[in-house]
This record gives C-alpha cells, structure tokens and sequence, in this order.
C-alpha cells in the first residue's frame, strides 16, 4: 500500500515536472504549442502546420466562442498562448483568462485592480503574457508585471515597474529569452523614459535595466552598469530627462546573435524644435546583449522625429543570402532591411504610397533624406505668445503605415507579409513644458484618408528587392496582426470583424468569417491531439477611434465586442 501510494505520488510529481515551460522549449518553438507572442522569439508569426491549406481552408469551421463578457470591452490586441491544452489570452482593463481549448470552457480569470487615473494613450489595451516554469506573466495598466499560476490563477508574484500618476504603464506581451523576462514600458506621450528591464521569471526580481534614452544609468545586479550614450551628445540641455523613446510594443530574441531587439518610441515632446539633434535612441531599433544589459548596436529610423513616428515596430528576424538579417516595416512608411549581428543597414524601402518627410533612405550612411519644408513649423520663429507654428501635410499620419500589428515573414516563400495604411495628417507645433502625468506632446493635428476605397492594405513584399507581390485593400485601417503557414495561407483580421485567409502566393482570398466585432489582434495557429486550430481574438477598439480624426468618423460604425474565436476542419 505504501508503495502504491509512493508510486502515485511519483507520478503526479512527474507530470507537475513535465509541465513546466522551459527554456528548451520555447527556443525550440513546436507546433503542438504557442509558448511566445510572435510565435516564437523571432516573431516571425510562421507555422509550417500545413492541414488548413489552400485547399482545404474553404471547410474551416469554429468550433466555440468564448465572451469576455462584463461591460468592460473596448480594443482587444491580444494575442492568446496555448499549452498543454490550455490557452491564455489577456483582454482590456488588464485581465486574464484561462480556457480549455477544444470545449472553450472558462477555467479562470483573474482581473487586476486599477487605481482611478491610470493614462494609457491609446486605449486599455493589452497584447498578451508570457509564459515560462508553472506561471503566466503579464504586464497591467498601472504598470505592474503579475505572475499567476497557470493551474490555479493565483498569483506567485506582482511587482511595481514605475509610477502610473507619471505615464507610465504596460500594454505589451513580455518575452522570455536565456531565462529573462524582458519587458518594456508604455508612455510615450507623457514624457517617461523608455527602457528594457530583464527579470528573474521566477521571482520578478530585476537582473539588469537598460534605458533607450541617451544619458541615463543602466544597472546590472542592482550596480551601474554604465550610461547610455553619452549625456547631452544628441538631446540639448535637460531635454533627456523627459525623453520619451518608450519600449511599448516589446521585443523579439535571437538565439543565434544572443541579442534582444526593442524598438522605441517618439522622442518627447513631439515639437521637434525644442530638442536639436538625432535624439538617441528614440525612434530607433536598440539591439540589446541579453547576457550584459548592454546595447551592441542600434538604428534610427527617424531622427529628430516631429510626426509622432514610434520606431516601435517589430524587428523580425530571417534569413537573407546566408546572413541573419532583421525586417522593420516602420511606422514612418519605410521598410528597413538590417544586419542583425551588426546593425548595419542593408535596404529600405517605401511599403506605402505618398510619403511627404523623406526622399528614401540613403544605404551609405543609413539616414533619411530628409524633406526639411515638410516638418511642421517651430513655434518661437512664429512669434511666441502660445503662437502655433505653420502646419504643414504629413504622410504617412501619426498612427503610421503600420502600427502595433504585428506582420509575419514566411521562411517558405521568403515573403513579408505587412498589415498596411495609407493615411496623412495636418500637423503643427505649439509651445510646451513638461508637468508630471501631463500629455507632452506640444502638436495638433487632424489625420485624413488619403483615398477613397481604403486606407488599409495587406501587402506582400520581397525584403531582398523591396517589390510588393500583391495587396488586399480594406476599407477601414488595419489594426490587427498577420499569420502566415505551411499550407501557403495568410490569415488577418479586419475591423469590420472578418478574419480572412488568402492564398500566400496570390493573395486570392479564399476564406473568411464574420467574428462580429472588429478584429485588431494576431491569430494563432497550433496542433491539439493531431489536429490544427486556429484562433483570433476579436473586439475593436485601440488608438483609431480615440485619435482617428477623420477617419474616426468612418470607422464609428463598428461595434465593441471582447471575445476568442477558435476555428478546426472538421472531422473526416
Ligand atoms: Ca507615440
């Protein structure tokens, strides 16, 4: 009998042992899971499962819906995690919610308490949590990371990143990478400092922090571990301080360079003329060495930004001549095409139409060829007083040729596949200082449609010739990420509420189903017991109908939603 029972329990250790994520396991990136958001460090959002393929995509059923339910709904960026037959998906106002994946079951939920006066810019959204040893970790509104456990929904652990009543706050998923969290902060528009934290999973404890605005500390193991730059080299007088560059869509993590990249956001204010000079790192792709909280190398795409061009896109990494590569697909309208190890810049080009602040990109020396009369005027040449400056057209707008959707590169056919939009803006500068918890931005601006039949746009490009396969227009702008298979097929969704399927060689759509709310979040693709499923979140919402001038009133139409789709063929 006791040795019955000694067995059982060895048993039950086993299996509480076996499941457990690792390391191993999320480099290894299989398909029977979704352990990361990007699917996979790299983000590339590639599954070679080919079941659901060309051909047989028409068949494509859902098989459960589940609600998020309360009135708590708003945008729903969330890209949901799958493990051992459970999937984690976080929604608006910082909550959580465990579900059995073949049924839709609600196993648990947790919800974060909000203080009152939480300022997240551009909704309350979140984009999903890692997941690393028995825990889901995600980041909340009032900037805090939660670690819950993946059985039970208890919490193991909180900690506090920054202070909420200064801007601060966490919309992005945290990626894991060589036993780190790396996470970043949101809060841009509010004058923080933009940094990448790594921590112990496990604990929550700090390793190392890196700030991507030049002339602040970093720390290793609570020691200094060197500033950043050099302080007052590229930002004038006391400017730094207030930086801005925050870190909010997070990052990807390549085993093979051992290096983590973040992009960061506008340098703040968004008036220009109060901070001369490139402004590092804001606006810029910042390639962090995981094992040293140092930064190896990085690349501006936007100096001296004046049109609110976050530089926080992506940096997804591939294969290109027999050289890792990384693709940006920035929102200023460039596509940049970058040695991974080194940072080393080696094409760009324009992935929309009508780009008014630069003429290309010079290869040489990596920097825009700036169109100096299309920035917005500065205010103190107009006279001062609270005077504006001249404004001036802008393409793309501030909410980008691409924003924080994320695309997806197929290794198979060696194509980008980039959720677009083709909109511009009337923007001008005003005076402005800085007071805690204040938006800083010191511009107004209106954004506008710049065609009639659309403003997004599903775009495949070659990162080796800069050429553009085909597109799939849409009506209202993209805002939701992109999936693309083995079996040849691209998958996004799309605010009037479709989640949509093409042919990845043509573009032909070939599927599609109403969600009935709009879509502005990833799908998912994983195998549970041999068969594929995929997955979407639905529900719109985030910065467009909050900041989308014109375009917010074409787009009023859709209606709020907070749910998970999951789709399977269906059984021979
Ligand atoms: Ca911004």
């Amino acid at each position: 009998m006791k040795q019955k029972l000694f067995g059982l329990l060895m048993v039950a250790a086993a299996a509480h042992v076996s499941a457990q994520v690792t390391d191993a396991m999320i480099a290894k990136d299989d398909t029977n899971s979704v352990l990361s958001w990007g699917m996979g460090t790299q983000g590339q959002r590639y599954s070679s499962l080919d079941a659901v393929n060309t051909k047989t995509v028409k068949n494509l059923a859902p098989i459960w819906s589940m609600s998020f339910g309360g009135e708590k709904q708003r945008g729903q960026e969330s890209q949901p995690l799958v493990y051992k037959g459970k999937m984690f998906v976080t929604a608006s106002y910082s909550r959580i919610f465990a579900i059995d994946v073949k049924t839709g079951e609600k196993l648990w939920k947790y919800e974060h308490r909000l203080p009152e006066g939480i300022m997240p810019c551009c909704d309350v959204v979140n984009r999903g949590a890692a997941l690393y040893d028995n825990l889901v970790i995600f980041g909340t509104l009032d900037a805090q990371l939660v670690a819950l456990d993946q059985n039970t929904g208890k919490v193991v652990w909180k900690e506090k990143v920054d202070d909420y009543a200064a801007g601060y706050s966490m919309s992005a998923a945290p990626l894991i990478a060589e036993g780190l969290l790396l996470t970043g902060v949101s809060g841009g528009e509010f004058g923080v400092v933009g940094r990448v934290e790594a921590r112990d999973p496990k604990t929550g404890k700090m390793v190392w922090s890196r700030p991507v605005v030049e002339g602040h500390m970093g720390y290793l193991n609570g020691k200094e571990n060197g500033i950043s730059g050099t302080t007052n080299a590229t930002w004038p007088g006391e400017t730094w301080k207030t930086g801005g560059a925050a870190t909010w869509l997070g990052g990807t993590y390549d085993a093979k360079t051992g290096l983590a990249y973040f992009g960061t956001g506008n340098p703040g204010p968004w008036n220009s003329h109060v901070r001369k000079g490139d402004n590092l790192y804001s606006a810029s792709t910042v390639a962090i060495d995981v094992k040293t909280g140092k930064i190896v190398w990085h690349y501006q795409g936007t100096p001296n930004d004046s049109w609110d061009f976050d530089g926080v896109n992506e940096f997804i990494t591939f294969d290109m001549d027999g050289k890792r590569m990384g693709g940006k697909a920035d929102r200023n309208g460039y596509f940049y095409v970058i040695d991974a190890t080194t940072g080393k810049l080696q094409n760009a080009f324009p992935f929309v139409n009508g780009i008014t602040w630069a003429k290309g990109i010079d290869l040489a020396t990596g920097r825009p060829n700036f169109v100096p009369e299309n920035r917005p005027g500065d205010p103190a040449a107009a006279g001062g007083d609270g005077k504006k400056g001249t404004s001036v057209f802008a393409s793309p707008g501030f909410l980008g040729g691409k924003n924080q959707m994320p695309m997806a590169y197929s290794p198979k056919n060696k194509m980008f596949y980039v959720p677009t939009n083709e909109w511009g803006m009337d923007i001008w500068n005003e005076p402005i200082s800085y007071k805690k918890g204040g938006a800083f931005l010191g511009a107004g601006f209106t954004i506008r449609p710049l065609y009639e039949d659309h403003i997004g746009s599903l775009r495949a490009y070659d990162p080796k010739t800069g050429k553009m396969a085909w597109e799939v227009k849409n009506n209202a702008p993209l805002w939701g990420g992109v999936l693309t298979t083995g079996g040849d097929l691209v998958f996004w969704g799309t605010p009037e509420g479709y989640l949509k399927a093409a042919d990845a060689k043509t573009g032909k759509v070939l599927w599609q189903f109403q969600t009935g709310s709009g879509i502005v979040a990833p799908p998912i693709t994983w195998t549970q017991d041999g068969e594929q499923y995929v997955s979407v979140v639905s529900g719109w919402g985030g910065a467009v109908p909050l900041w989308g001038g014109e375009v917010a009133k074409k787009v009023n139409l859709l209606e709020q939603g907070g749910s998970v789709w999951t789709f399977k063929l269906p059984r021979k």
